[in-house]
């Protein structure tokens, strides 16, 4: 038996007996759900991206509906999951999807690419989860088994990883009967088992052929190229309250936080204003933000601007920092 069929038929057995039971897990798959949990997955754990899922598929059981949903009510229950693109772009994707497929997820890979929002990692879930189709899945876990059991040290956030490591994958699950045992078995593997600190390599199936056990390079990958460096920005927050209501303003289309509400923000910290909190770091990919806010008169604000109540304010999208400190302190 070759390598990549021996590394395949542990994957599976190792699923077999480890798989989590998950709420999209089912007997049958339903696509839809599928779609959902590999994008809210995207960037979050399971652990924290498993009651957003609960509270989406509550509120919107089907493609059409949402679809059909409001962008804010969709953003609100999107909060503190961040990368809001992704909510928007599951609900472009859902638009296309009731208008070019009846409201039916395709069922090729090459067919579910051509929907907005879904890349060769959630063509390959879905293809493969739902409709048996061998085509190897590639995320960060997947890397990292790939990468240590193989012995390969190409970059993988580099193209020419990124293609390498694709076609490892498909040659991996290209012999199996059963890709969506495969393909999430290698995503339990490395979420579980081949963890990025302390992989388990004692009690590990795969040690006795692990290239990256047998050479002492386990800690050494996968290999990443360094990104730039983070920055740093200061934002200042007006918060002006009147009659129990808050200015909040919509942000445009043109940044990360498009299509949400905050507080409208001010140039420079002001001279009369009462810091209303300790200054707090938010944290994006890629750069940190020390956001201070600051109880305002209305004179010192800008621009559109419109007044919520507290509970009012709740129902819309906002960055979590914003949300959080009108949970927390208004
Ligand atoms: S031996 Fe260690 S590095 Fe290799 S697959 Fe197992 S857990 Fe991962």
């Amino acid at each position: 038996m070759d390598r990549f069929n021996r590394f395949r038929i542990s994957i599976e057995d190792y699923y077999s007996t480890h798989k989590r039971d998950l709420p999209w897990r089912k007997e049958v798959p339903v696509p839809y759900e599928v779609w959902l949990s590999e994008i809210i997955l995207q960037q979050t754990r399971v652990a924290q991206g498993t009651p957003y899922y609960h509270k989406i598929v509550a509120a919107f059981p089907t493609i059409e509906a949402l679809a059909n949903a409001e962008e804010d009510k969709l953003l609100a229950l999107w909060t503190g999951l961040g990368y809001y693109n992704r909510a928007r772009n599951l609900q472009k994707g859902a638009k296309q999807i009731v208008v070019d497929y009846h409201g039916q997820l395709p069922k090729q890979y090459d067919e579910l690419l051509k929907i907005k929002g879904i890349g060769p990692y959630t063509a390959a879930a879905i293809a493969s989860i739902c409709f048996q189709e061998k085509i190897g899945v590639v995320d960060g876990n997947v890397y990292r088994v790939l990468s240590r059991y193989f012995g390969i040290h190409t970059p993988t956030n580099s193209s020419k990883g990124q293609k390498e490591f694709q076609t490892l994958a498909n040659e991996c699950i290209k012999e199996t009967k059963h890709p969506d045992q495969y393909n999430q078995g290698i995503m339990e593997f490395g979420a579980l088992h081949c963890t990025p600190k302390k992989p388990n390599c004692m009690y590990c199936p795969l040690s006795d052929s692990c290239h990256a056990f047998n050479n002492g390079s386990v800690g050494a990958l996968p290999v990443k190229l360094k990104k730039g460096k983070r920055t740093k920005e200061i934002v200042h927050f007006g918060v002006v309250q009147n009659a129990q209501k808050m200015a909040l303003r919509k942000r445009g289309t043109d940044s990360i936080w498009a299509g949400l509400y905050e507080f409208p923000q001010l140039n420079e910290a002001p001279d009369h204003g009462q810091l209303l909190a300790e200054p707090v770091l938010h944290k994006l990919s890629h750069k940190d933000l020390h956001c201070s806010f600051w109880a305002v008169s209305e004179a010192e604000i800008s621009g559109d601007y419109s007044f919520y109540t507290k509970e009012e304010a709740q129902e819309l999208g906002m960055p979590i920092i914003i949300a959080d400190f009108v949970t927390k302190r208004l």
